[in-house]
């Protein structure tokens, strides 16, 4: 039975009206509820209170979703007859709207997710905004070329075509942000989508879909359908979708890989991690502690490229490891909707227990230096873990191993950097890896040392839309951003004519 919404007095009146509505499925520019009239809520990490209800999709919310992006994708609807420069309008508009509707956006983020509300407003709306405004520009680029063939009188060239409908799957961490990084390059390219928000966190995707139509994306271009795993299985086994775009677990990656590559879908997997962070003797240690601190506690450390395992040269090892202790003591850990949290709640029940499962094991197999409680005073019922940080030179320990999605740092000594960088290397992921260096020649052999799809050099997670991002071993297929990022959502056609 659904329970009655309770919402925290620090919403504002537009994030407030926002979810006190009905919330449909978005199928053919209709905001519908789900064909069996199924429901599910959403809930406010802080409090564990339920604050919205939303439409749970089904097999048959899925197929008319489907049959919605292929009608929108007919050689004569809209979209397809639209000039280039008309998409490039239509994706900038979005992102105008976006930046004019971004502290709604932000409240509803931070509230369905728990993340700082400041976080969600100057990194989540922002970065999706820049991120809608570089795929506006690559409409007019989308260019082919004229082959010279060996072939006598015949004029060849290609053609950049869009691959079709896009099932889009994201996850609850970044989610409006996971949500622009899916629909911008397919919207470029001339796709059509079905985009599937995470359980957790729906609110987002369905007010960027109104937000989409209000832009002047035709209806069937961008349907949204907010639903859990089996809404998602069916969108990856739909025969009609063209093309599988998903971030998420690694579990489900192999899941979703399988199964596409059973029905020969275009797909692309941006996956876990447990990133190496390695301090090098020669480092600037007071910027190292400060960005490996935010690299990992940053939305409290649920960030598939998080710089959970630092690695510190073992004369340094006591020095580091204070001064991250000291600052993990400091930090503010909150409600995200309270102004100076920097840690606010894990996103559900689940994954509470999940990374209070890690930390009991911490406990066994290392040693706990600061944090590791599982509850916050005066908050009970919400999903808080204090930033949490453990020591230990084990590698074979689970919380060296495995990525645990939450704010968790292991630190481990090293003694040389040929040893280091075979360690960091070992694991099962390539999604980032780090190092704080002042000398250049030890920050380039490490950059070209390290198998991961990002490196970052005295900095951790800096991005942007252009640079492609993406993980080698488990950690995914493909990259996204930038003209890569583009690719992933075309097909070429070679055309040859006899003259
Ligand atoms: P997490 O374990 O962190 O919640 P998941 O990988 O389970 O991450 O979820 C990421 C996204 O994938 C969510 O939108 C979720 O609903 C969806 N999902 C989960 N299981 C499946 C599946 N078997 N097929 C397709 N999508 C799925």
């Amino acid at each position: 039975m659904a329970t009655i919404p309770v919402l925290p007095d620090a919403l504002s009146p537009a994030a407030r009206a926002f979810c006190e509505r009905d919330h449909g499925l978005l199928i053919a520019g209709e905001f519908v509820p789900a064909a069996d009239g199924a429901t599910f809520e959403t809930r406010d990490p802080a409090t564990g209170n339920a604050i919205a209800a939303v439409a749970q999709a089904g097999a048959a919310d899925v197929d008319a979703a489907v049959a919605a992006a292929r009608a929108a994708f007919a050689p004569a609807a809209p979209w397809r007859t639209m000039p280039a420069a008309g998409r490039s309008a239509a994706i900038w508009k979005l992102a105008d709207l976006l930046e004019q509707h971004a502290d709604e956006l932000a409240q509803l983020e931070s509230l369905d997710n728990g993340k700082p509300v400041k976080f969600a407003r100057h990194v989540d709306v922002a970065s999706s905004v820049a991120h809608l405004r570089y795929f506006a520009g690559w409409p007019t680029k989308i260019e082919g070329a004229t082959l010279p063939i060996s072939a006598p009188n015949v004029h060849a060239y290609t053609r950049q075509v869009p691959v079709g409908v896009c099932g889009q799957i994201i996850p609850w961490n970044f989610p409006l942000l996971m949500a622009a990084w899916k629909i911008a390059p397919a919207l470029a390219a001339g796709c059509t989508i079905v985009l599937k928000p995470a359980e957790q966190t729906p609110l987002t995707a369905l007010r960027l879909g109104e937000l989409a139509l209000e832009a002047g994306i035709p209806p069937g271009v961008l349907n949204v359908l907010t639903g859990d795993g089996a809404t998602g299985a069916a969108l990856v086994e739909h025969p009609d979708v063209d093309k599988i775009a998903f971030t998420g677990s690694t579990a489900v990656g192999r899941e979703i890989g399988a199964v596409a590559g059973r029905g020969l879908k275009r797909v692309t997997l941006e996956l876990g991690g447990k990133s190496p962070n390695i301090i090098l003797p020669d480092a600037d240690v007071e910027a190292a502690v400060k960005g490996s601190f935010a690299g990992l506690y940053f939305n409290s450390g649920q960030a598939c490229n998080a710089a959970s395992r630092l690695m510190i040269p073992e004369p340094m090892f006591d020095e580091v490891v204070g001064a991250l202790a000291q600052a993990a003591e400091a930090t503010v850990t909150g409600p995200g909707l309270a102004p100076d949290t920097f840690v606010g709640p894990l996103v559900s029940a689940e994954q509470h227990e999940r990374v209070s499962g890690f930390i009991a094991s911490g406990r066994d197999e290392a040693q706990l230096v600061a944090g590791g409680a599982t509850t916050l005073e005066g908050h009970a019922g919400g999903y808080f873990v204090e930033p949490t940080l453990f020591t230990t030179s084990d590698d074979d320990a689970r919380i060296v191993r495995e990525e645990i999605f939450g704010p968790v740092l292991v630190a481990q000594p090293y003694d040389s950097l040929e040893e280091v960088a075979e360690r960091a290397n070992a694991g099962e992921y390539g999604l980032a890896a780090g190092v704080w260096t002042r000398d250049v020649s030890n920050a380039h052999r490490l950059a070209s040392l390290l198998r991961a799809g990002s490196v970052y050099v005295n900095c951790w997670s800096v991005g942007d839309p252009s640079a492609p991002f993406g993980g080698f071993k488990s950690s995914g297929i493909g990259r996204e951003h930038g003209r890569e990022g583009l690719s992933a959502y075309l097909e070429n056609t070679s055309v040859f004519v006899q003259l």
